[in-house]
């Protein structure tokens, strides 16, 4: 098929120097990462920071994440303590965002992290944003490439769909492989989980050897942007659900109803980890087609499905 996006582009070279030359113009671009796409801009830059804030109409007070090639580089901006090290030997890079203390000298535009004394910063392990990262004498802040309170895009149409013109490139890398956001982990006291995701705190207090908090009633100050409402596909979402309505779509975990037009699984094998990465493709295509109301199933709360939950709860508030 035709490429009919003119700003959709696959990785290359020519493509990675393209890159290079508008992120240090403080240009914003769209990226696959493993987790969702991204909106990458400049962290050192205000300007960066700022055009990332107001195409995304993201309030101010949530703080975005910075991404780092690698632990060294990071070090110039934030604090490091034994909790967090034991975590990345195991888990970095890779899908698992950190909550640190920011040094006092750090270059981190202090509106990227709301002017908290705090910075949360991810390794990601995606080939592409990791050799644009390489390329870098700066860190890349970047959030979903999705309008405030909407659900995340996992493919380069999706971060279309939202943005279409205002962005010069968006990298196709196909669909993302995780398909939900990253853990957060607040590691500046005692280890609190901020945000499920799929590597889930079972594992984290396997590492630690300690029990971290989970309680997710979160203060505003210790993780300002986890809003009730979010992730939302612009139609109503039930959870908990038995049996369908009237034009509402029915998402399910098996293969059960294969053959009826109303009903998407988000996997045939009921693999919670598949199903988690089937979840914000399918709230987009279901609200495409036209249907008023999304009834999802109940999920497992364990493994993958404590993020699942967490997520589908938030696109049900209302
Ligand atoms: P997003 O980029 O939208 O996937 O979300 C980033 C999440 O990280 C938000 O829920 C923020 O509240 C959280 N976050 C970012 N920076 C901090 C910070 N310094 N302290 C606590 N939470 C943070
Ligand atoms: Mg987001």
């Amino acid at each position: 098929m035709k490429n009919i996006y003119l700003n959709i582009f696959p990785f290359n070279k020519k493509i990675l120097g393209k890159i290079v030359i508008l992120l240090k113009k403080n240009k914003i671009i769209g990226l696959p990462t493993e987790t969702v796409y991204g909106l990458a801009g400049n962290a050192y830059s205000k300007s960066s920071i700022n055009k990332i804030y107001k195409l995304k109409k993201r309030p101010k007070y949530n703080p975005l994440i910075i991404h780092y090639f690698d632990l060294n580089r990071a070090l110039k901006d934030i604090e490091i303590n034994s909790n967090f090290k034991k975590i990345y030997k195991k888990f970095g890079p890779g899908p698992i965002t950190y909550i640190l203390k920011r040094k006092i000298n750090s270059k981190i535009v202090s509106n990227a992290s709301a002017n908290l004394k705090t910075i949360a910063v991810r390794f990601p392990k995606h080939k592409n944003l990791r050799s644009i990262l390489k390329k870098l004498n700066f860190p890349l802040a970047m959030p979903s490439a999705n309008i405030s309170s909407k659900v995340s895009p996992v493919k380069a149409t999706d971060v279309y769909d939202e943005f279409k013109d205002k962005l010069k490139i968006i990298i196709d890398g196909g669909k993302s492989k995780i398909g939900i956001e990253s853990t957060v982990i607040d590691l500046t006291r005692d280890p609190k989980l901020l945000r499920p995701g799929i590597i889930s705190h079972l594992k984290i207090q396997k590492i630690l050897k300690e029990k971290i908090k989970t309680n997710l009633k979160i203060s505003k100050i210790n993780s300002p942007g986890l809003q009730k409402k979010h992730y939302s596909p612009g139609i109503p979402v039930l959870i908990n659900q038995k049996k369908p309505v009237k034009n509402s779509a029915f998402i399910y975990l098996g293969n059960k109803y294969t053959n009826r037009k109303n009903f998407f699984s988000l996997s045939k094998k009921s693999n919670l980890k598949e199903a988690a990465s089937n979840l914000y493709m399918l709230f987009r295509k279901i609200k495409k087609m036209g249907f008023k109301k999304i009834q999802i199933q109940k999920i497992p709360k364990r493994g993958p499905g404590l993020a699942i939950n967490d997520r589908i709860k938030k696109a049900a508030y209302n």
